[in-house]
């Protein structure tokens, strides 16, 4: 009976991580169970690059030291000069966390189970197969629970006629006018004729792929794109809640990703968010690290209280953008904001219905 040092639950990015960052320089053997065929899976993660993003600097498709957020009345840019706005693809980083001296053995397979034996885990696979590691790194994450809010979106990447796209500048959130929903339009120009452009909802209910599909032929048409080949595409859901699972009580398993907490729940954002989270675990002695801070968590509980009670269009996000300068947004997408940031944020916000949540969160 083998005893792998460390078994991965999904190889997604956080997965993945743990494959590179906890084990990659090492030559123990581990093994990893993923139920997908994750070769057939592309997309790309945007962050801003912060101190803990640079050592990934080499694999970033593309970096933006500008981006615009606004309607079709307003248009706010914002720049940045040392901290740009980066995309890793899957692709990249699946190759770059393979890529180790330690021993990885893969099993396409779907876990259904995993016990405490002794000081080992038993691991069982849906084929009824059974598996012993010490140590367990679980990534498997609820992304829709009754009631709560979520970000899901359509993207399609093109290819246009020469010279349409500002390759310089990205289109972080373009909000169009719907009945009770908020929508907007994310463009990543990567050159002056190809583009990922995705329609994003924030809604208790994901919609049929023909929804998003119109509103970014209305997006294109609005800016005269009507001939473009597409090339792939793109879909998702992110969970706008906290996970329940964040901490194990057992000191040998560790939940990683989204899983463990590493979503931002406010914006979706979680990839940089799981990268830091496995770098913090790989210099602690506990199973859990707190990625997001208590302030930023409790802003964000209270921002995402305001959006499920309120009809938000988006201008309260564009009052944010307009009253924050580009590092200064930056630093509150990414954590990072000092108190000046923090207030204000806390300003541009609307008043009443914000003191209204404060009260009512626990
Ligand atoms: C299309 C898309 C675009 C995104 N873009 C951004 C972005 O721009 N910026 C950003 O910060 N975040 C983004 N996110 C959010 C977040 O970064 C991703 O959701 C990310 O994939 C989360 O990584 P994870 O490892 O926590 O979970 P997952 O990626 O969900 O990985 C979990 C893995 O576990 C596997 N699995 C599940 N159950 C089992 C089982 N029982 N047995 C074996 N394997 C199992 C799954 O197949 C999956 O591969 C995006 C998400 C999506 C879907």
């Amino acid at each position: 009976m083998k005893i792998y040092k460390a078994a991965i639950i999904g190889l997604g990015p956080s997965g993945l991580a743990v494959n590179k960052i906890l084990y990659g320089d090492s030559s123990i053997e581990i093994i990893a169970f993923e139920n997908e065929d994750i070769n057939n899976r592309d997309n790309f993660f945007g962050f801003w690059l912060t101190e803990w993003m640079k050592p990934f600097e080499n694999i970033i498709e593309k970096k933006w030291h500008k981006w615009s957020i606004g309607d079709k009345n307003i248009n706010i840019t914002h720049s940045s000069g040392e901290k740009p706005y980066c995309v890793i693809s899957f692709k990249k980083w699946k190759n770059y966390c393979l890529k180790t001296k330690n021993k990885l053995k893969i099993k396409n397979k779907k876990v259904v189970n995993y016990l405490p034996v002794k000081n080992y885990f038993k691991i069982i696979t849906a084929d009824n197969n059974e598996y012993y590691a010490e140590k367990i790194y679980d990534s498997r994450s609820i992304k829709e629970k009754k009631d709560e809010l979520l970000q899901h979106f359509f993207g399609i990447n093109i290819t246009v006629a020469d010279n349409t796209f500002d390759e310089n500048k990205l289109t972080l959130m373009h909000f169009t006018k719907e009945k009770n929903l908020l929508h907007f339009i994310y463009v990543l120009p990567f050159s002056h004729n190809k583009a990922l452009v995705e329609s994003t909802v924030f809604s208790k209910k994901v919609l049929k792929k023909n929804w998003y599909r119109e509103k970014i032929n209305d997006y294109l048409g609005e800016k005269n794109i009507s001939d473009y080949k597409e090339n792939s595409t793109e879909i998702g859901i992110i969970p706008m809640f906290f996970a329940e699972e964040k901490n194990s009580p057992r000191s040998n398993i560790f939940n990683i990703g989204i899983r463990g907490g590493a979503c931002k729940p406010s914006t979706g954002y979680a990839f940089s968010f799981l990268i830091k989270q496995i770098q913090l675990l790989k210099n602690s002695k506990k199973n859990y690290v707190n990625i997001h801070k208590f302030l930023e968590r409790k802003m964000d509980k209270i921002f995402i209280n305001f959006l499920k009670n309120n009809n938000e269009d988006g201008q309260s996000f564009i009052k944010l953008a307009s009253n924050l300068n580009g590092n200064e947004f930056q630093s509150f997408m990414m954590g990072e904001s000092n108190f000046l940031t923090k207030l204000k944020i806390i300003k541009s916000m609307p008043k009443l219905p914000f003191i209204k949540e404060l009260f009512k969160i626990r």
